[in-house]
């Protein structure tokens, strides 16, 4: 059995823990003793969270609404590459861009991302996009 210490996910504190894992598999966490953040706990979530990260209900690959081979918001989610899933999306926000402006836009970024995710969310929306629509859903 490995063990590997990790930051938890779950939320913004940043618990440590040590996920145990076997065959590939994580079998179990228990929290880092004497860590700044959690000094040896870990709330519910920390703790026996984890059973999402084998389940077979994830989604591995982009999802494209389509009808008759073509995106429609009438179709039914049919599985696509990344390549089609992103021009599809660059080409709506160029469309939405073009059409209504930057301020049609609004972005809301996630307590589960990373800073360094949160950071790249935000300039995406502002450099890119060129819009200040942009939060957290921790100020919500
Ligand atoms: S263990 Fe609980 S409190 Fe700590 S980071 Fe994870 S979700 Fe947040």
């Amino acid at each position: 059995m490995k063990t590997i210490q990790t930051t938890c996910p779950y939320c913004g504190t940043g618990c440590n823990l040590d996920l145990h894992v076997e065959n590939n598999r994580i079998t179990g966490a228990t929290p880092v003793k004497n860590h700044p953040v959690n000094d040896g706990e870990l709330c519910l979530k920390g703790l026996y969270g984890w059973e999402f990260v084998h389940s077979s209900a994830r989604l591995t690959k982009p999802l494209i609404r389509k009808k008759d081979g073509v995106f429609s918001k009438e179709g039914v989610l049919e599985e696509s590459t990344w390549e089609e899933a992103l021009d599809l999306m660059a080409e709506k926000i160029n469309h939405v861009k073009k059409s209504y402006g930057p301020d049609a836009f609004m972005g809301l970024s996630s307590a589960r991302c990373t800073n360094e995710e949160n950071y790249i969310f935000q300039k995406f929306f502002r450099q890119v996009l060129g819009t200040n629509n942009v939060d957290h859903c921790a100020r919500l």
